[in-house]
């Protein structure tokens, strides 16, 4: 990968189907090493699910593996390289768990498992809690505990630094142009996109929710990775117009969460509903299903729904991400099942892929968290492991 001789406008070392998160983090590691291209099938980068996340960094969040991604990708998200972004990509947030008195059993057995990747968590009492989050109801603010490391994410500012950084370091990144079908022969890559012809000696299937069928396209056999629809809305509400400070407020029984969004709040019903790859919308019903909830865990007066949208949550069968060459094709790699994770996970798996890819040795940051490629292999997901 070293040799950066040029060849043919359009042939490159490594293409990258996708330019949401994961596609953008991997080439903005991989281009200091690789003449790299990314492609994107919509008119602008992000539009998938990375645009449509609540951004939350929580080291608690997720199994074992993801938990140790994010702890691994807290670094760069505190001292990005100069230059790479304009403003802070964190900011202090929380993430508090409350219940009702009925769910003790659940808050009890969120904090067991936030603590056991070594969460720091503030346990609370119910008048803690009401001052946390003043509209929660007593009934819904029965006990609590709080992570108080959690932290918003800047997404738009990350998705451009990843994107900004890898042009800067030689990648080309093109828009509206959809991979149509990839055939390997004579050791390269024949890509056919919307776009034109390109060629490529690895390639990288970055596509969430699509991930599955950009292999089908390549001809690798599918993951059975499986795209779950999440809704979410931004509310306007007079009576906490106020609040800024307030934690990303979970319910113990994960049907709820919401929190402060300039002025107004962001929230979500949690939703898990199965989908195929396509542009998610959100349901009636599913808001209807979030209001309810707002209201009877909450004093919120709901004047408006400003916003409100879905996004695919796309996950691998045992919740990992994937990152790795497929078992049968040696070329084609595959960074997929983000899950609710991607944003959070994103430096460190770029990372990792660009590692992987030209064949070195995982950082050390990622492996001191315990992270090994096996844990992300694909062929675990092929092997009956998962
Ligand atoms: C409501 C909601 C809340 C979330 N909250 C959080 C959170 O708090 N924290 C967190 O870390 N994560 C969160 N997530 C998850 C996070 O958004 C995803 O894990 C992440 O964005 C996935 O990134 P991606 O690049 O894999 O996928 P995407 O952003 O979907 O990008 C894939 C890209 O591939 C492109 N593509 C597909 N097929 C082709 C093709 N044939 N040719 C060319 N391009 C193609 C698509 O157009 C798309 O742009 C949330 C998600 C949702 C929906």
């Amino acid at each position: 990968m070293n040799d950066r001789t040029p060849r043919a406008t359009g042939d490159v070392d490594v293409a990258i189907v996708g330019a949401g998160i994961a596609g953008a983090a991997a080439a903005y590691f991989l281009s200091p090493q690789a003449s790299v291209l990314v492609l994107e099938r919509e008119a602008q980068p992000g539009y998938h699910a990375t645009g449509r996340s609540a951004a939350l960094f929580s080291e608690a969040y997720g199994n074992g593996t993801v938990r140790a991604l994010t702890r691994a990708s807290r670094a760069f998200f505190e001292s990005p390289p100069a230059g790479f972004a304009t403003q802070p990509l964190l900011a202090p947030r929380g993430h508090l768990v409350f219940c009702t008195a009925e769910q003790r059993s659940l808050l009890d057995a969120a904090a067991t498992d936030m603590a056991a990747t070594g969460t720091r968590l503030r346990p609370l009492k119910s008048t803690e809690v009401r001052v946390l989050v003043p509209a929660l109801r007593e009934s819904h603010a029965f006990a609590g505990v709080l992570d108080a490391a959690a932290q918003d994410v800047d997404v738009h500012a990350l998705l451009q630094g990843f994107l900004r950084g890898a042009r800067a370091r030689g990648a080309r990144v093109v828009a509206g142009a959809e991979l149509l079908a990839a055939d390997y022969s004579a050791g390269r890559w024949r890509l056919a996109t919307r776009d034109g012809e390109y060629s490529a000696g690895v390639l990288v299937d970055a596509a969430g929710a699509w991930a599955d069928e950009v292999a089908r396209l390549a001809g690798v056999g599918p993951l059975g990775l499986q795209p779950l629809r999440r809704t979410a809305v931004v509310f306007e509400c007079r009576r906490h117009a106020g609040a800024r400070d307030w934690p990303m407020a979970v319910s113990a029984d994960e049907s709820l969460y919401f929190r402060p969004e300039a002025g107004n709040f962001l929230a979500s019903p949690a939703d898990e509903t199965r989908s195929v790859p396509c542009d998610a919308q959100p349901e009636e019903l599913d808001v209807a299903l979030l209001v309810e909830r707002l209201q009877a865990a909450t004093r919120f007066d709901i004047r408006r729904i400003n916003a409100k949208w879905a996004g695919l949550r796309t996950f691998a069968a045992d919740r990992s991400l994937v990152a790795g060459l497929d078992q049968h094709q040696r070329f084609f790699f595959w960074l997929a099942g983000q899950g609710g994770y991607g944003i959070q996970t994103s430096p460190a798996m770029g990372m990792l892929v660009a590692a992987l890819v030209t064949g070195c040795e995982l950082p050390g940051a990622i492996q001191d968290q315990g992270v090994t490629p096996e844990l992300l292999a694909p062929i675990r997901l092929r092997s009956g492991v998962a």
